[in-house]
Order: C-alpha cells, then structure tokens, then sequence
C-alpha cells in the first residue's frame, strides 16, 4: 500500500465510525499508561509523524472521528474492573485538537467524561483549538497537564515540514492563556531535526517564547527514524536545500544503510544527542525553567479524589 505523502493542498475527507473501545492501555518502556484516541489521522500534516503506520494509508487525508467515543468511554470507566486508574492521554495517535475538532466536538466531550469519573489526564497537542476549552482545564487544573509540542519558531521550515500546525507564535499566544489561568503547562520540543530545527538560534527562540508565556516545564527529543519517515525526512531535506544532508543522516548522525528494515526505528548516535540535549538542557535552566516533565498526576482511585501511591506508574517523560 503506498502511503500518501503529507504535503497536499486538498482538505482531508471527514468521516464518522464507531468504535467498540475507546480506552487502550499501553506500555512506554516498561510502565503502563492508558490513552485515548477520538480520532484516526491527522489534519496537521507533520512530515516526521510517528502515528502513520502502514495500517493507514490515509493518515493524512482521511480523518475518521469515532463519533460514539464520548459514550463507549463514560461506559468502560462505569464497568472499570480496577479500583485505580492511571492518568490517560489525550491522544497519543492523533491530535485531540485538530480542526476535526470543531466539527465534532468529540475530545471536549471525552474530557467531560474523564473529569466525571475524576480520572487525571495529558493532553498532547500542536493546536490553538484547544483554547475553546480553556474554562474546562481550568476548572480541572490540579488533574490535568498540558502539553504543546512545537517544533520550530521558523516560519518557513513549519510550512513545509507541518503546514496544517498552527504558527509557533499563534501556540505561544494560547500557551500563555493557559498559564495565566494557572493551568500547568509544558512544551515539548519534539523532534528536534538534526541540520533542520536543531541549531541554536532556533532552539532558543522557542526557549525564549516559552519563558515569556509563563511555561515551567520544557522538554525535548530528537527525531527517531523509521522507514516511511525517513522516505518523508528526505524530501523535507532536499526541499530545504540542505546541503549533504541526507548523507549525513545516514553516515554520522544515524549511522545505517538503506534500506531501513520495516518498522525499526533508529536512534541518533549518544554524542550527538548529548551535545543537544545538555545544551537544551542549559538553556532551559538558564531562564529559570525546569528540564523535564512533573509526575503531577498520580494513579486514582476511580470516582474518587483519593490517589493512589502502588504500582509503577507512567510519567509524561516515559511517552518521549
Ligand atoms: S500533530 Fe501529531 S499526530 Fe498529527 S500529524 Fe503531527 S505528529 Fe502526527
């Protein structure tokens, strides 16, 4: 099946479906995590996507919305077999708050849900839509945990490489809304492309953005690469004129030959991370915020305020 590539002008199909479950536990390095996901595809057209799998093809140009999600999620949490639950995240194979969103309402809805039967939650996203909903957080903010992931201040770059995302500064705009309204809030510069968004000039831009929306917690990772995103990650090299960029991926960053097995995903080279991620990492501290993510949210007792100390839960830095 050959996937659609994720630059297109056309507007994606809309299409409804029902699912059976809403709610699937996961596990990321070891540690159980629960998710929600009230979409299949994505509007926001990022080029390095994880989420684009061979099983859909469509990714990027047919958005399923699971139009029964809000009930079939309100009727899993009611016949809940455990006494806890861990916080759940919204989403981790879309974004909740794609344009999608505005036609169905469906992530507003399950975030009702979630609030009712008091389970914590994160959500993940690269949207201003989420703003709409800025009273709903609100009210919730000791149980919820923002968080936007943005990849580059460079207008340029963020057409090409993502151009149904927001502009960075349309993010930060929203960003500081939140955090004025005391929601706790994080950025996760994620991924950072080697030769692409990793210089710093670019990464302190969206430092600097971050500290002057009021954003404690900042985070990031680099991009990991797997067949389908690298045939993608080619593209946006050769558009943007990179200079021996793809030669580079593959001789000193990435270190492997073409062709990538299906499905494995390769990591940077631990030096070139650690010149990154230490200088992230300084940069972050030096305007007085924290590199990481908070274990804010505990595991609960469902339908309860109590939380719940036992067994080994998921923290936001083991989904990076
Ligand atoms: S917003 Fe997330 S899920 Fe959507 S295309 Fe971008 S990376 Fe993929």
């Amino acid at each position: 099946m050959v996937m659609n590539m994720w630059y297109s002008k056309h507007s994606p199909v809309f299409e409804t479906k029902n699912s059976k479950s809403i709610v699937h536990p996961f596990i990321v390095k070891g540690h159980r995590g629960l998710t929600i996901n009230p979409y299949q595809g994505c509007q926001h057209r990022c080029g390095y996507c994880y989420a684009t799998y061979e099983w859909s093809p469509e990714f990027y140009d047919k958005i399923y919305a699971k139009s029964n999600a809000p009930e079939v999620l309100e009727s899993q949490l009611k016949s809940w077999k455990s006494e806890t639950i861990e916080p759940v995240m919204v989403s981790s194979a879309t974004d909740a708050y794609q344009p999608a969103e505005l036609k169905y309402g469906l992530t507003q809805k399950c975030i009702e849900v979630l609030q009712k039967h008091n389970v914590p939650y994160y959500v993940f996203t690269k949207s201003t839509l989420i703003e709409r909903d800025l009273k709903l957080h609100q009210k919730y903010k000791d149980d919820c945990f923002l968080v936007w992931s943005i990849t580059t201040c460079d207008e340029k770059i963020r057409r090409l490489m993502e151009p149904g995302t927001p502009p960075a500064h349309s993010m930060f705009k929203v960003i500081k809304k939140f955090t004025d309204a005391g929601v706790c809030c994080g950025v996760n510069i994620d991924p950072i492309m080697p030769f692409i968004t990793d210089s710093q000039s670019q990464l302190q831009e969206i430092i600097d953005s971050c500290h002057d929306s009021g954003v404690p917690y900042v985070f990031g990772a680099l991009l990991r690469l797997r067949s389908d995103i690298w045939e993608r990650v080619k593209i946006i090299l050769k558009l943007l004129h990179i200079e021996n960029g793809i030669d580079q991926y593959k001789k000193t960053i990435y270190q492997f030959r073409e062709p990538l097995e299906p499905w494995c995903n390769v990591t940077v080279n631990e030096s070139y991370e650690s010149r990154v991620l230490q200088n992230l990492e300084e940069k972050v501290s030096e305007k007085g915020m924290i590199f990481d993510f908070p274990d804010l949210i505990r595991s609960r007792r469902l339908n309860s305020n109590q939380s719940y100390n036992g067994g080994q839960q998921v923290t936001l830095t083991s989904y990076m």
